[in-house]
């Protein structure tokens, strides 16, 4: 499917999303923040569009992207009234590229099924892709009862827990085949269904997983700082890695003057950590330990991240392929020259008691030994050589 110029689903790679928090009627400050977190990676932002205010601003901050030049596409999140912006602002529902709905606040419970019909004609009219969006916390009230009673004359029911898990799979899936009654195409269909606990997260999507539509990962109310990082991990990881997830976004609460893009930073370096995308080379560096008395070795590691963070804005258009190059940096002679042959380059500082000299690798061989105050500039520069030497226009020749 299409998302404005973005393809997703189908074995295309799983897409970074994100989402501002920003008051939408700004459309500049929005247009600032949705810029921030497309030049962090976001390769979809969705922002609210909650009232008139907002949708009258969503072709503004379009254009102001375009002026840009960013075409990052722009989701909108409709909740209750989306049915009636979508009516009164065609240039709205036409800017965007997508539309998020969730079936559970689609409006009273008398009007929430012709406001979710509304809906999907409106994206059958511009022919735009939706997300049909369940969320634990707006669980459709009704089909939870229905599968309660239903549950209960099972002969062995489910426990009420599993049966909420249930009845919100169920509801996105049965909202996703109206959807498809309704004329909105299966490859216009995305689905999510979010919970805040890792382990519900994977029971919920190993079930969507056997549904015929494009996913969006993700949990939510993942939290702040730690534990917001360390829920999103646990939760996503395991889908990822089994393959399932089209699209994944961080949900971060962030810490105060922490910027948004946090969230993107997040997404990309899970989904480089289970080998589904690669953005940036890595860098491994031991943990430390008693065989290392100075920090020398976290501040090179440190200062290598830094320094390819910071080249990866050029070496990303000039070295096709080098998100894929590994560095590593190592405390002492222990495993540090074992660490460093496994890496493209590779250093071992030395360790306390150690001669002061630092063997590199370079493709597993010894390259040479660096000693002296400038020991970082010196391993810089054979970084430097070895991207252009492999990654480099003359390369492969
Ligand atoms: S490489 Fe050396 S300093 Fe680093 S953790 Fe291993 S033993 Fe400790």
């Amino acid at each position: 499917m299409r998302v404005g110029f973005v393809t997703l689903g189908g074995g295309e790679p799983v897409r970074v999303q994100s989402m501002t928090n920003t008051d939408t009627a700004d459309a500049a400050a929005t247009a600032r923040q949705v810029s921030e977190l497309a030049r962090a990676g976001s390769e979809i932002v969705r922002i609210t569009v909650n009232d008139e205010a907002a949708a009258r601003a969503v072709p503004e901050i379009r254009m102001r992207l375009e002026d840009e030049g960013l075409d990052v596409p722009l989701v909108g999140d409709f909740h209750f009234n989306g049915h009636l912006l979508l009516a009164r602002y065609p240039q709205m529902a036409q800017t965007l590229a997508k539309f998020r709905i969730n079936p559970g606040t689609a409006g009273s419970k008398a009007r929430a099924a012709d406001n979710f019909r509304s809906m999907i004609n409106a994206a059958i009219e511009y022919g735009k892709p939706v997300r049909i969006g369940g969320n634990w916390g707006s669980l459709d009230q009704a089909l939870l009862a229905e599968i309660m009673d239903e549950n209960a004359r099972r002969p062995e029911p489910k426990s009420a827990h599993e049966v909420l898990l249930e009845t919100l799979v169920t509801s996105v899936v049965r909202s996703a085949e109206l959807a498809e009654e309704y004329g909105l195409g299966r490859d216009r269909i995305v689905l999510s269904a979010k919970v805040s606990a890792p382990r519900d997260l994977w029971t919920v999507y190993h079930e969507l997983a056997n549904t015929p539509y494009v996913l969006h990962l993700g949990l939510t109310e993942a939290g702040m700082g730690d534990r917001g990082i360390v829920y999103s991990t646990a939760a996503t990881a395991p889908l990822l890695a089994a393959g399932i997830g089209d699209t994944l976004r961080v949900s971060l609460t962030p810490v105060p003057g922490e910027s948004r893009s946090r969230e993107v930073e997040v997404t990309k370096e899970i989904l480089q950590s289970v080998g589904v995308r690669r953005f940036a080379p890595t860098v491994s560096a031991c943990p430390g330990c008693g065989r290392t008395s100075s920090t020398f070795f976290q501040e090179l590691a440190q200062e290598v991240s830094r320094y390819l963070a910071l080249k990866m804005s050029d070496w990303g258009t000039r070295y096709p392929g080098v998100e894929a190059l590994k560095v590593a940096v190592m405390g002492c002679v222990v495993n540090g020259p074992g660490e460093s042959k496994h890496a493209d380059v590779g250093i071992s500082l030395p360790g306390s008691g150690e001669a002061p000299r630092a063997p590199v690798y370079v493709d597993g061989e010894l390259y040479t030994t660096l000693s002296g105050e400038d020991i970082p500039e010196r391993f810089m520069r054979i970084l430097e050589d070895y991207v252009e030497r492999r990654f480099g226009a003359g390369a492969g020749g």
